[in-house]
């Protein structure tokens, strides 16, 4: 049994725990008793919102020796009682003994989570500046994380079911396919990323599942991240076709009992294949050979609150850190990956086009100051739709905007709807009556008149209902789908619409982004872009790239072999750089420009940010506390540019005033050295107890 020694050391405890006991020592000049048996004291990970970790006495009744980090304990804290993880032992605790609880029970022989995930995790508390315990328990599902369900022992000999292939499509692979398949299949067994670019349709997920086969039959496991799960059953049908393995599915929808399944399925190694959304990148790996970051542009890898990190990032640090491959595959890479790969730190592999077809489709920009415009669709764009549908295709048309209209407006007095919440307009909802705020949620019944002078309203500007109804009217022979979050709601009401699609039933498809993401429609010859501008001028860096990914990834959804496609974007700006370096020189060409615009700016990749967010009740109170962060960071800013305080673009959302201070710097390590002391001066600042406040490393988002 253990021994505890009195120290009467109060320092602060830091993540990288190791340093320690030299830090005492010189700061306090205490020497240790000779006579002192290794004393050891538990380092435990708790899910609280606090950036450390807890030390506690031994269990008394327990050989602190043989415990193995990654084992869960039962301990007392505050007036509860929580299971945490044990990180490590160590020597000596920051605090003085007669201040220790001693820890409960310890609930596992064997470790829940294995010694490299441990550190994974670890390494993205440390990264992302989060709370330790909250990484962690993001990364264990509920049962393990509150004890409640028992974890088994991992078998000593791992073995996987091998890749016993199942139903072979017996496709012959293109030359660039095969290229693809052979560098990586060459790289199976140690670390090397793979950015896989090549057009919807040109063959990717076909290299996945060769390159899978291949690990499988090594007996090692693949983990494979999708944006989102329930836009995409057909990729799942496809993996469960291809392979007569066990995949386990992991994504936020599932429930708790199937969630843990899943990761004891992949802890067991019984699952070879491991599909899943962002916080998969977690999935326990005993015997890890493969990751694959399908869409890897896509900005749902990024989670955009409490524990702030990108999976798509992770993924790449863990296949390093677990010495495995990893395939980044997207039509539209990120600037940051093209980036990468241009600096060859990233292997770049092409699939130029669709198996069997030269053609890509025609991009043509519709000038919306030039022609008559009837609820947002120009003539032209109207004649094309017409054309299209009488020759048998289908048609395509892409609308970032949910509901009826964006605004509720009164001719008779300029009032337009405001919400009593957010600095933002109601939205229209006209099938349901309703006026809807999308970023609080707030709703109220729609109005017959104006509230102020009584004026009859109207909608102004389009969402998809609108455009639906416009189109309706129009083709009235046209069936139509839509596809946003108010139409495809429930499950299965995905693949209700697509097989109305795939049946050839629709003609005409309308919808937002979720029309962009997973899925490929062969007999849609006609994509329409009805609005274009609103990527254009925005005060984030990042929106031409999304619009540009955007205009890319709809076009790639339609067209095959015998029916070229065509684009239309509907544009009040065709003469925008972007557009045009897009229309003549496709992704890479925007890219070229984009990344130059980017190195002029001092915008990532060619810089490094941190976001410090704030929100208050009380309209002063987040830019106070803002400025007394840039205060408190004065000092050792040197390589670190502080910009701010200032406003969110939406100053007020859901009754809180929103404030940020964004940092910036050339390289990586400077920023992090600056983290490092300003973090904790942050968190000591009596201003900070008046707000909620976030750090968010590497933001995919300035607003
Ligand atoms: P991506 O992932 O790039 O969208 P897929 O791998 O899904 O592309 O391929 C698109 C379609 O083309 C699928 O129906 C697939 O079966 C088919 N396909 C892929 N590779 C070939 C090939 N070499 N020859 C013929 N068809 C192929
Ligand atoms: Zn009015
Ligand atoms: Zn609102």
């Amino acid at each position: 049994m253990a021994v505890t020694c009195s120290y009467n050391v109060a320092a602060p405890v830091s993540l990288t725990a190791g340093c320690n006991r030299k830090i005492f020592i010189n700061q306090l000049d205490t020497t240790v008793p000779a006579d002192c048996e290794a004393p050891r004291i538990l380092r435990i990970a708790l899910d609280t919102p606090l950036r450390q970790l807890f030390d506690y006495r031994p269990v008394p009744s327990v050989d602190t020796a043989a415990l193995k980090p990654g084992v869960r304990v039962r301990v007392p804290f505050g007036r509860r009682r929580m299971v945490g993880v044990l990180i490590e032992t160590v020597e000596y605790s920051s605090l003085p003994s007669q201040k220790l609880k001693a820890a409960l029970e310890v609930l596992d022989e064997t470790p829940v989570i294995d010694a490299a995930l441990l550190a994974f995790v670890r390494w993205a508390a440390d990264y992302y500046r989060h709370p330790p315990g909250e990484v962690l328990a993001a990364a264990l599902p509920a049962g393990v994380r509150t004890g409640k369900a028992g974890v088994a022992e991992i078998p000593p000999h791992a073995p996987l079911p091998t890749g016993e292939a199942g139903e072979q499509d017996g496709l012959e692979l293109t030359a660039a396919q095969v290229a693809a398949l052979e560098e990586i299949t060459g790289g199976l067994g140690r670390y090397g990323c793979y950015l896989l670019h090549g057009v919807t349709g040109s063959g990717k997920t076909e290299v996945y599942l060769r390159a899978i086969d291949k690990v499988l039959a090594q007996g090692r496991q693949a983990l494979v991240l999708v944006p989102e799960i329930g836009l995409t059953p057909q990729l799942l049908e496809r993996f469960r076709a291809r392979f007569a393995v066990p995949l386990a599915v992991m994504h936020s929808a599932l429930g708790d009992r199937a969630r843990l399944k899943a990761w004891q399925q992949a802890r067991s190694g019984e699952a070879a294949i491991i599909i899943g959304t962002r916080s998969a990148v977690f999935a326990p790996l005993p015997r890890p050979g493969l990751i694959v970051v399908d869409e890897e542009h896509d900005p749902s890898y990024k989670q955009h609150e409490g524990f702030r990190y990108s999976a798509r990032d992770l993924a790449v640090v863990r296949a390093s850190r677990q010495d495995v491959p990893v395939i980044l595959g997207s039509a539209t890479p990120s600037l940051e990956t093209i980036d990468n790969a241009r600096k060859q730190r990233y292997h770049r592999l092409v699939l130029p086009e669709r198996p069997g077809e030269a053609h890509h489709p025609q991009l043509r920009l519709i000038d919306m100051r030039r022609h008559a415009v009837q609820d947002g669709l120009a003539t032209p764009t109207l004649a094309s739709i017409e054309g299209h549908l009488r020759d048998g295709g289908q048609v395509l048309v892409y609308l970032n905007r949910r509901g009826y209209a964006p605004t509720l407006f009164c001719p008779g007095c300029g009032w337009t709807a405001p919400c009593s919440q957010c600095d933002a307009r109601l939205t229209v909802h006209l099938r349901s009556r309703i006026l809807r705020c999308h970023h609080c949620g707030f709703r109220q019944a729609l109005p017959f008149g104006c509230p102020t002078c009584s004026h009859e309203v109207k909608p102004v500007g389009q969402g998809t209902e609108r455009v639906e109804e416009t189109l309706a009217k129009r083709f009235p022979e046209a069936p139509l789908v839509r596809f946003d979050r108010d139409s495809v709601r429930r499950r299965g009401d995905m693949q209700a619409v697509l097989d109305r699609v795939n049946s050839g039933e629709a003609r005409i498809l309308l919808g937002t982004q979720m029309l962009t993401k997973g899925h490929h429609f062969p007999d849609v010859t006609l994509v329409v872009v009805v609005n274009a501008d609103q990527g254009l001028f925005s005060a984030d860096f990042r929106a031409s790239e999304r619009l540009a990914q955007t205009i890319v990834q709809v076009a790639g959804r339609a067209g095959r072999a015998s029916r070229p496609g065509e684009v239309l974007i509907q544009t009040e700006f065709p003469e925008h750089p972007l557009l045009q370096s897009l229309l003549t020189a496709g992704y890479e060409g925007f890219a070229d420009t984009a990344l130059s615009e980017r190195e002029a700016a001092h915008w990532p990749p060619f810089s490094r940010l941190a976001l410090l967010r704030a929100d208050a009740r009380e309209a002063r109170a987040a830019m106070d506390f803002l400025q007394n962060a840039v205060d408190a960071g004065a000092s050792s800013a040197e390589e670190v540019r502080v910009l701010g305080p200032v406003p969110a673009t939406m100053s007020r959302r859901a009754g809180y005033h929103r404030a940020q201070l964004l940092l910036e710097s050339r390289t990586r390590a400077p920023l992090h050295r600056f983290l490092d002391t300003w973090l904790p001066a942050i968190e000591a600042l009596p201003s900070a107890r008046g707000v909620r406040w976030s750090l968010d490393v590497d933001p995919a988002d300035l607003y």
